[in-house]
């Protein structure tokens, strides 16, 4: 079995049109670790997508925030406002569909492959946020697999752990298209396939994954998408300029 993995796909019909192109032939089974909807201009085509093709989906906190499972006072101005208009433009099946979705981690069984872990934030706390080696080395004792994959950070990359400690696995700043991991035994690993819709590591590509269990091998992607119509789908729906301009730089 051959996974598509994405996360962090917030309403951007663009993004993702551009990233199923790109892993056209690449892969048999659609994964989300979260944020269908939020920030961007396209949630019902965005959610029928996911509830059409996706196989393995948890829950990101937009997701429960724009169907009114969590109250969002917390959040900052511009999520804040995109949060109220997508919970008025999300039709009620799309909303029973975001509402029903699982809290990570979920396992995920392969035929003949070791499971792997799906989740959003972290595997201890879903609305938790993997930045650090220290908050990775933590998290990853509530892992119940070798490898999870994670999101929520929109940071494509992620953690290896091992007896000694953990480092990072850095994918910032590469200009090339794919990054290849080979993974090792005995290693447990935390991987983010970086943000499809609102990218914030400086890279305003469209981010995801290729896990490949058989052969032990993820490929990190990034694609270049119609940067201009996701902004023109933001503004239209008259949601703040500044999540429109934030995806030309990547951050
Ligand atoms: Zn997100």
């Amino acid at each position: 079995m051959r996974y598509l993995i994405l996360s962090d796909i917030h309403s951007n019909w663009h993004a993702l049109q551009a990233v199923l192109q790109h892993a056209n032939g690449l892969y048999d089974q659609i994964v989300c670790c979260g944020d269908v909807v939020g920030y961007g201009g396209h949630p019902n085509e965005v959610t029928e997508w996911c509830q059409n093709h996706a196989t393995h989906i948890v829950r990101g906190n937009h997701d429960k925030a724009c169907t009114g499972s969590e109250e969002i006072e917390w959040f900052n101005t511009a999520a804040h406002s995109a949060a109220l208009w997508t919970m008025h433009t999300l039709t009620p099946p799309h909303t029973s569909y975001l509402q029903g979705l699982a809290r990570g981690p979920q396992t995920v069984d392969g035929a003949q492959t070791e499971p792997f872990q799906i989740l959003h934030g972290s595997p201890a706390d879903e609305d938790e946020y993997l930045l650090t080696p220290a908050d990775a080395g933590q998290a990853a004792h509530y892992l119940d697999a070798f490898v999870g994959f994670f999101g929520h950070t929109h940071i494509q990359g992620g953690f290896l752990c091992h007896r000694n400690g953990v480092r990072r696995i850095r994918r910032i700043g590469a200009p090339e298209s794919e990054y290849v991991l080979e993974l090792e035994p005995d290693l447990v690993y935390l991987l983010n396939p970086g943000s499809v819709g609102q990218p914030r590591d400086h890279d305003p590509r469209a981010a995801y994954l290729i896990y490949l269990p058989q052969d032990k091998l993820v490929s990190f992607q990034r694609v270049p998408y119609d940067v201009a119509a996701a902004q023109a789908g933001i503004r239209e729906a008259g949601l703040p300029d500044i999540l429109a301009e934030r995806l030309e730089h990547g951050q």
